[in-house]
């Protein structure tokens, strides 16, 4: 699913000027609500794109290396999730498999808690952002999810950042 950022579409550009008053953009992503985004794992923003950077030939990791990183991150939840009726990827976690294989330490619980109160998410959004961090420790092939992994997950939950929730 995509959105624009506001009624102009320039919010956050950096291009251009948004137009638009906060009330305005309170209201047009207020549309969306709290349990439609809950239900989404992965919220990100992704900002306008000037012609001059799309030509550049700036080399980052191919489609390749990412194609392999992801079959290698599915194996480990092939593996992890052997024998289990139903279960083939993190994202198919419930509350009880998130319990088993989301545990995270002391450090990991201490920003998921400050995250939470500060963002004000749900239970709902809680769970998302353990299963989100499961995969980005596998896809980095680490056994136990790291606080880093955490606040990835979190930054990925940015429709539900203050600007827009309050
Ligand atoms: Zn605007």
């Amino acid at each position: 699913m995509a959105t624009q950022p506001c009624v102009c579409g320039h919010y956050g550009s950096g291009i251009q000027e948004c137009t638009c008053t906060a009330q305005q953009i309170h209201k047009y992503i207020g549309k969306i609500s709290g349990p439609l985004l809950d239900r989404i794992d992965i919220h990100v923003e992704v900002p306008a794109v000037q012609y001059n950077e799309l030509s550049t030939k700036k080399s980052g990791e191919t489609s390749q290396m990412i194609r392999g990183r992801v079959i290698e991150a599915r194996k480990i939840q092939a593996k992890r999730f052997e024998g289990r009726k139903g279960l083939y990827s993190n994202a198919d976690m419930e509350t009880k498999e998130i319990k088993e294989f989301c545990v995270i330490d002391e450090a990991g619980m201490e920003l998921l808690k400050t995250a939470m109160t500060k963002l004000g998410l749900s239970a709902r959004a809680y769970d998302r952002i353990l299963k989100v961090s499961r995969t980005i420790a596998d896809l980095a092939r680490n056994e136990s999810i790291r606080p880093e992994h955490l606040s990835e997950a979190i930054q990925y939950r940015s429709l539900d950042r203050n600007f827009y929730s309050t």
